[in-house]
C-alpha cells in the first residue's frame, strides 16, 4: 500500500531558519516505487530517525520542485544516499534548468556521476519513474518551479508546491485524487509567491479531491493552529483536509474509494 510521509511541514523563512517544524522532504511511495520530493535541510537526518527509518538506498529518485533553500539544501547528499554513497550509479534526479544549469546551481557536479539519469523538468513533458508516471505544472514563484502530478496505479496524486496563485491552477491539477499544497500564509496579501490559505481552499473546492493535505507551514498558519483551521474547513467545503504534521504518514487507502 502506498502513502506519502511528511518528513517536514516548515515553510517561509523563520520557520525553517528556527526549525519550529522539521524542514525535511516529503517521501512517497506510489506502488512501489520510492521518491523524494524537496529536500530541505534535514533530510537525511529526519529518513534516518524517524520510526520506521527510510532507507535512501531505496529511492528510485529524487525531485526537486525548484531551487529554494528549504527545498534543495540536502539534495547532494540524499542523491549520494540513494546511490550507496556514491558506490553505485543508481536513481534519478528531476529538477528544473537553473538548478542544474547557470549562474548558481544547487546540484553539485561532483554527484552527478552517482545518478544513473538526471532529468530537466519541462512543462508539457512526461517522465516516467518505474512504477509513476511524473507530469511537471509550471508555477510562478520567482526561481523556475514545477508543481507534480503523480500517476500511478494507487491513483493520482498532486503537490501544489510553492507559488503565486493563478486561476489555471486548479484545472491543472483536475482529477488528483489527493492533493498536497503548500501554504504558507494565512491570509491573502498582494504580491506574494506563496498560496494564502482562502487561495489554497479556492484550490481545494474547484479540484474536489478526496483528500485534500495543507503543508509547509509558514508562522501566521502555526500561530491559527493548522489542525484547527483545516477542520473548519472540511466543515464549510464538505472536503476532507488535513493539515500535515512532522512525520504525518498518510496511507493510500485514505485517498482511495
Ligand atoms: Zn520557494
Amino acid at each position: 500500500m502506498g502513502y506519502v510521509k511528511f518528513l517536514g511541514t516548515a515553510g517561509a523563512r523563520f520557520v525553517v531558519s528556527r526549525q519550529l517544524r522539521y524542514s525535511a522532504g516529503t517521501w512517497i511511495e506510489l506502488s512501489g516505487t520510492q521518491l523524494l520530493l524537496d529536500p530541505g535541510p534535514g533530510t537525511l537526518l529526519r529518513c534516518r530517525k524517524v520510526r520506521p527509518a527510510l532507507d535512501p538506498g531505496k529511492l528510485a529518485g529524487v525531485v526537486l520542485s525548484h531551487k529554494h533553500l528549504d527545498h534543495s539544501t540536502d539534495v547532494n547528499i540524499m542523491v549520494e544516499a540513494m546511490a550507496e554513497s556514491g558506490r553505485k550509479k543508481r536513481g534519478v534526479l528531476l529538477a528544473p534548468g537553473d538548478a542544474l544549469e547557470g549562474d548558481d546551481p544547487v546540484v553539485l557536479k561532483y554527484v552527478r556521476p552517482f545518478l544513473e539519469q538526471i532529468e530537466r523538468l519541462e512543462e508539457g513533458k512526461v517522465y516516467r519513474v518505474d512504477e509513476v508516471e511524473i507530469r511537471p505544472v509550471r508555477h510562478v514563484h520567482g526561481v523556475e518551479t514545477y508543481g507534480l502530478i503523480l500517476d500511478s496505479s494507487e491513483g493520482r496524486v498532486g503537490f501544489v508546491v510553492d507559488t503565486k496563485f493563478t486561476p489555471e491552477l486548479p484545472e491543472r491539477y483536475a482529477g488528483c485524487d489527493l492533493l498536497v499544497l503548500n501554504v504558507v500564509r494565512r491570509e491573502w496579501s498582494p504580491d506574494v509567491d506563496h498560496l494564502s490559505l482562502p487561495e489554497a481552499i479556492e484550490i481545494v473546492q474547484n479540484v474536489r479531491p478526496k483528500l485534500a493535505v495543507l503543508t509547509h507551514f509558514g508562522m501566521t498558519m502555526l500561530r491559527g493552529k493548522p489542525w484547527e483551521l483545516a477542520a473548519d474547513i472540511s466543515d464549510k467545503i464538505g472536503i476532507e483536509v488535513l493539515a500535515a504534521s512532522d512525520g504525518l504518514t498518510v496511507e493510500a487507502e485514505r485517498w482511495q474509494d
